[in-house]
C-alpha cells in the first residue's frame, strides 16, 4: 500500500506537482474545431510528453473550440483566452485554414508566436510572411511538385483529373504543366458531391484507366465505392489519390483489384511515427488496449501538431536555458508586446529539426523548405511504399522497391489472375472448332483453335496463369473514329477493360499505340496483292482466226476471187502469155493459153499459201498483177503470224499486273482494302503518290471495293469475272490463301514492313512477362511450329506446294487454240477424198460406156486396179479405144490433153 502510494505520489510529483515546486511554467493557448479531435489529441499528448521527460519548464495548456467559418468567434474568442490568463508563450492552431489568418494576425499585431500546420492557402506562399508565425505545413511549392513527379513517375500517357475545388487546381497546378489539359490525353472534370456517378461515367465512356482524384480524404471512400458501382474499380484501372490521409482508408472494404496510388508526409515504417500512434493512441481512432497499433492511420494534421508542439517546446526550452524566457500577459487591444517572441520566431526558423514524423523540418523564406513524400501503393487492401520524393532532390523519385521485389508482386498478380483475352474470328488465327461427336457443343476455350490461341495458351502455361476467350463486337480489328473520339473492335475491348489482352491478326500501329501497349511482334509482314493466276482460257478451236478480223478474212477471200478474174482476162490480153503448144515447131499456126480460170485460181491458192506454183505466168501486165497478189500476202501473212503468238500468250495470261505501281496505273482492274484494317491506314495516310492516287482510286470506285473481312476479299477477288479485281492483303494473310487455294497468287513483293503484337493496356504490369514469353518462343522454334502447324499443316495446307506459277515463257499453244487447223485439214482432206471418189465413179461411168461394160464389171476392175498399190502403170483405155493395136501395151505414156492440159493415167 505505501509502496503504491510513494509511486503515485512520485509521477504527481514528476508532472503536475513540478511548476509548485518553482519549476518554470509556461502557458501555451491553442485554439482547436469541435471535429478537430485527433489534432487536439496530438496537441495535448506532446505536450504531456515533454512535460513528463522535463524537468526545467513546465507547459500549461489552454485550448479554445471555434467555429470554422467564422472569423468573427474565433476573433473573440482567442481575445477573451488572452484576457483570461496571465500570459502565454505561443498561441497554437488553429487548423483550419479559413480561420487561421485571424489568429495569425492577432499573434502579429501582439507579438506572440503563432504555430500552425494547416495547409497552405491557395494565395500562400506568395502572400505570407509573418515573423511570428511557424507554420511546418509543407511549402505548396514543394507539395505541387512532389505531386507532380509521382504523377510523372507513374508514366501515365492519359489520364483523367478529377477534382473537388479551387485549392485542388492549385495543388495540381505543376500536374497539368505536364500535358496541356483539354488536349485528348488529359481530362479535367470537377467531382461534385453526392452524386459523383455523372462524372465517373463520363470518365470510363472515354476511356480513361488513369485517374487522379484530389479529394478530401472524408470523400474519397464514398467516391470510390461509386466507381466500384460503376465497375471501375476493376484490373488494370490505376487512382493516384492526393490526399495526404488516403492512406488511413480501409481499402479493404472495397475488395477491388484496381491499382490505387497515395502519397504520405509521414513516414509509415519509421519508428516515430510508430512511437507517436502508440502513446497517443490517436484519440478515439484505436483502442487504448490495442498492442497492434498501425502506423497507417497517422493522418498528417495529427503528426504536423505533434511535430509542430515537439518543435516549439525544445526550442523554447533550449532557450530558456541560456536565457529566462518571460511571458506577459497580452491583449487584443493592449499595448503591451511579447518580450521574446521575436527571438524566439527567429530562432525556430534556423534551427533545423531532423527527427520528427514528418520528416526534417527546415526553414527557408519563413515557410518550411523541407518534404519528404512517401509513394505508397494500396495492394489488396494493404500498404506497400513503392518510392519517395524528397525536395533536397526534386527533379527525381527514388524506388524503393527492388526490381525483384517488383517482378514478384507482378509474379502474383499474374498468377492469382484469370487473364480475358480478346479476340475475332479469322482463319487461321481464331477459327471455331468442329466438335469430334457432332452433337456435342463446345463452350468457352474449348469452342475454338488456332494460331492466337495457341501462342496464349503457350505463354500461360510458360507464366502460370489461366485465360478465357472472349469475342469481340462486330468482329472488328479496332479503329478510331475521328468525330466521335472512340475506338472499335479490340482496341476499345482494351480501353474498356473488357479484357487483359487482345489477340489476332493485330498489326502494331501507331495509332493504336497511343491509346494502348502492345508486345513485341510475334510476326512479322507487310502489305502486299492477292490476285488470281491466269485463269484457263476459254475453249475456241478456231482460236487461230482470231488474229484478224472476220472483216479482214472477208476481204482475202473477196480479194482472192477477185484476182483469180483479174489473172483470167489479163493472161488473155498479155501476148507473153499465149505460147508455142509445140516446141519442136518454131512457126507454129496456133498460139495456146494455159491460163484458163482453174489454173488461174490454182495460181493465187498457191501464192497465197506460200507454196507457189509449176506454172507462172510471163506476160509483163499479169506478172504485174500477180506480184500485187504477192505482195498483199506476204503483208497478210506476217502479220497474222505476229498477232497469232501474242494474241496466245495474252489470251492465256490474262490481264497483267506486277506490283502495286501497275496496279495504279491502270483503271480496268478494280482494287480494294478491309475496311477499318490498318492496310485501309496505311493507304489513307500514306505521303508516297503512287499509295495516295491508289487510295483516291479506292475511295471514289462505286460500287465500294472496300470489304468487312479478308474471307470476303479473296471471295471478289476469285468471283470478280475476267479477273478484274485485286485485294491489298497482309502477306502472313495471302500466305495462308495461296496454300490452300491454287487459284490465288500474291503479285509484287511488301508495300511496307509491320508486325502483328498482343495488345494490352497501358503500362499494363505483366507486359514485360509477356514480352519475354514471345521472345522465349521466338528463339526455341515455337512460333515457328505454331506457323507450320496453322499455315501449312491444319485445315487443307500445303495443298498448292508443287504448282507451278505460269509465266509467259513457258506459255505453249494448247490443242484447244488451234485444234481449228486440224478441223480445216480433216475437212478440206474429206471434201478431197469425196472429189475423188466422185472422179473415181465418172472415170468408171466413162469406161462402161466407152466399153460398154457393165458399171459393176468396171468398178471391180478399178477397185482391184486401186488396192494392188504395187502397180505404178494403167492402161489408158481412151488410147486404147482410139488404137486398137495398142491394147496389148504394157506401157503407158502420158500425153498432155490440148483441151484440157490434164494428165491421164494409163491402163495396163
Ligand atoms: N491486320 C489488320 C489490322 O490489324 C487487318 C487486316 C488489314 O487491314 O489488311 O487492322
Amino acid at each position: 500500500m505505501s509502496l503504491k502510494f510513494i509511486s503515485v505520489f512520485l509521477v504527481w510529483w514528476l508532472t503536475k506537482a513540478e511548476y509548485v515546486l518553482a519549476i518554470d511554467t509556461y502557458t501555451i493557448g491553442a485554439v482547436f474545431h469541435e471535429d478537430s479531435n485527433e489534432i487536439e489529441t496530438a496537441f495535448k499528448c506532446a505536450v504531456k510528453r515533454f512535460n513528463t521527460f522535463n524537468n526545467a519548464i513546465f507547459f500549461k495548456t489552454v485550448i479554445r473550440h471555434v467555429p470554422k467559418e467564422n472569423p468573427f468567434a474565433v476573433y473573440e474568442a482567442v481575445c477573451k483566452m488572452l484576457d483570461e490568463n496571465k500570459g502565454f508563450a505561443a498561441l497554437f492552431g488553429p487548423p483550419s485554414t479559413s480561420v487561421a489568418d485571424v489568429v495569425d494576425s492577432i499573434a502579429s499585431k501582439i507579438e506572440l508566436p503563432n504555430m500552425q500546420m494547416q495547409s497552405p492557402s491557395s494565395l500562400w506562399p506568395e502572400d505570407s510572411s509573418n515573423l511570428y508565425t511557424i507554420n511546418v505545413h509543407p511549402n505548396l511549392r514543394n507539395l505541387q511538385k512532389g505531386i507532380a513527379k509521382t504523377v510523372e513517375s507513374l508514366q501515365w500517357k492519359t489520364y483523367a483529373i478529377l477534382y473537388q475545388d479551387r485549392d485542388s487546381i492549385i495543388r495540381l497546378q505543376e500536374v497539368m504543366k505536364l500535358s496541356s489539359i483539354g488536349k485528348e490525353s488529359v481530362l479535367l472534370k470537377k467531382l461534385e458531391p453526392p452524386d459523383y456517378r455523372l462524372v465517373l461515367k463520363e470518365v470510363k465512356r472515354l476511356g480513361y484507366a488513369h485517374i487522379i482524384i484530389d479529394y478530401d480524404s472524408t470523400y474519397l471512400m464514398e467516391i470510390l465505392q461509386q466507381a466500384k458501382e460503376l465497375g471501375m474499380l476493376e484490373y488494370l484501372y490505376n487512382y493516384f489519390l492526393t490526399s495526404l490521409d488516403a492512406h488511413t482508408l480501409d481499402f479493404n472494404q472495397l475488395d477491388c483489384i484496381a491499382n490505387i496510388t497515395t502519397i504520405t508526409i509521414t513516414d509509415t515504417n519509421s519508428k516515430l511515427t510508430y512511437g507517436f500512434a502508440k502513446e497517443c493512441s490517436l484519440g478515439r481512432i484505436i483502442p487504448t488496449n490495442s498492442t497492434d497499433i498501425p502506423t497507417t492511420l497517422v493522418k498528417h494534421e495529427p503528426s504536423l501538431m505533434w511535430d509542430a508542439a515537439n518543435f516549439f517546446m525544445n526550442a523554447f526550452h533550449e532557450l530558456h536555458l541560456t536565457n529566462h524566457q518571460v511571458v506577459r500577459k497580452l491583449t487584443c487591444d493592449g499595448e503591451e508586446r511579447g518580450i521574446h517572441s521575436f527571438g524566439l520566431a527567429n530562432y525556430m526558423k534556423i534551427r533545423p529539426i531532423p527527427n520528427t514524423i514528418t520528416g526534417k523540418i527546415n526553414f527557408e523564406n519563413d515557410h518550411r523548405s523541407t518534404l519528404t513524400l512517401q509513394v505508397v501503393e494500396i495492394m489488396q487492401g494493404r500498404l506497400r511504399k513503392t518510392a519517395y520524393w524528397s525536395a533536397a532532390d526534386p527533379e527525381s523519385v527514388t524506388v524503393v522497391r527492388t526490381e525483384k521485389e517488383q517482378q514478384e508482386l507482378i509474379d502474383l498478380y499474374i498468377k492469382n489472375t484469370t487473364f480475358v483475352v480478346s479476340s475475332r474470328i479469322g482463319q487461321p488465327y481464331l477459327m471455331y472448332k468442329k466438335p469430334e461427336d457432332p452433337d456435342e457443343v463446345l463452350e468457352g476455350n474449348d469452342a475454338f483453335e488456332g494460331f492466337s490461341m495457341d501462342i496464349i495458351d503457350h505463354i500461360a502455361k510458360m507464366l502460370n496463369f489461366s485465360y478465357k476467350f472472349v469475342l469481340t463486337k462486330n468482329n472488328k480489328y479496332g479503329s478510331f473514329d475521328k468525330e466521335k473520339k472512340t475506338w472499335d473492335g479490340l482496341i476499345k475491348d482494351i480501353l474498356d477493360r473488357k479484357a487483359h489482352l487482345a489477340i489476332c491478326d493485330l498489326t502494331i500501329t501507331q495509332e493504336r499505340r497511343s491509346a494502348v501497349d502492345f508486345s513485341l511482334p510475334f510476326m512479322t509482314l507487310g502489305i502486299s496483292i492477292l490476285y488470281t493466276k491466269p485463269k484457263p482460257q476459254e475453249r475456241d478451236i478456231f482460236a487461230f482466226m482470231n488474229p484478224l478480223d472476220i472483216v479482214v478474212w472477208m476481204y482475202i477471200l473477196a480479194a482472192y476471187v477477185s484476182i483469180t478474174l483479174v489473172m483470167f482476162f489479163l493472161t488473155r490480153l498479155a501476148p507473153g502469155d499465149w505460147e508455142n503448144p509445140n516446141p519442136n515447131d518454131p512457126n507454129p499456126e496456133e498460139l495456146e493459153n494455159i491460163w484458163d480460170l482453174k489454173n488461174a485460181s490454182w495460181l493465187i491458192l498457191g501464192s497465197t499459201m506460200s507454196q507457189g506454183c509449176d506454172i507462172l505466168p510471163k506476160g509483163i501486165s499479169s506478172r504485174m498483177g500477180i506480184s500485187m497478189w504477192w505482195f498483199l500476202i506476204l503483208i497478210i501473212s506476217s502479220s497474222y503470224t505476229a498477232n497469232l503468238s501474242a494474241f496466245l500468250t495474252t489470251s492465256r495470261m490474262g490481264p497483267t499486273i506486277d506490283n502495286a505501281e501497275s496496279l495504279a496505273k491502270q483503271n480496268k482492274i478494280k482494287y480494294g482494302v478491309l475496311n477499318g484494317g490498318s492496310t485501309m491506314a496505311f493507304f489513307k495516310n500514306s505521303n508516297f503518290s503512287t499509295y495516295q492516287r491508289m487510295w483516291a482510286q479506292m475511295s471514289q470506285a462505286k460500287p465500294s471495293v472496300f470489304v468487312n473481312d479478308n474471307a470476303e476479299g479473296v471471295k471478289r477477288v476469285k468471283t470478280t469475272k475476267n479477273q478484274l479485281y485485286a485485294f491489298l492483303m497482309e502477306s502472313s494473310s495471302i500466305e495462308y490463301e495461296t496454300e490452300r487455294d491454287c487459284e490465288l497468287k500474291q503479285v509484287g513483293g511488301r508495300l511496307d514492313n509491320k508486325g502483328y503484337g498482343i495488345a494490352m493496356p497501358v503500362n499494363a504490369p505483366f507486359r514485360g512477362s509477356i514480352n519475354s514469353c514471345i521472345l522465349k518462343m521466338q528463339e526455341d522454334g515455337t512460333l515457328r511450329g505454331f506457323k507450320e502447324k496453322w499455315w501449312k499443316q491444319m485445315h487443307g495446307g500445303g495443298a498448292c506446294k508443287n504448282e507451278p506459277e505460269a509465266s509467259s515463257s513457258d506459255m505453249k499453244l494448247a490443242l484447244d487454240n488451234i485444234g481449228g487447223v486440224f478441223v480445216v485439214v480433216f475437212f478440206g482432206v474429206a471434201i478431197a477424198c469425196i472429189l475423188a471418189l466422185a472422179e473415181f465413179f465418172w472415170n468408171v461411168h466413162t469406161i462402161s460406156v466407152e466399153e460398154r461394160k457393165s458399171h459393176k464389171e468396171v468398178t471391180m476392175n478399178e477397185f482391184k486396179f486401186f488396192l494392188s498399190v504395187w502397180k505404178t502403170k494403167k492402161r489408158n483405155y481412151k488410147a486404147s479405144k482410139s488404137h486398137g493395136s495398142l491394147s496389148n501395151m504394157t506401157d503407158s505414156i502420158t500425153i498432155k490433153s490440148k483441151s484440157n492440159g490434164s494428165l491421164q493415167p494409163k491402163e495396163d
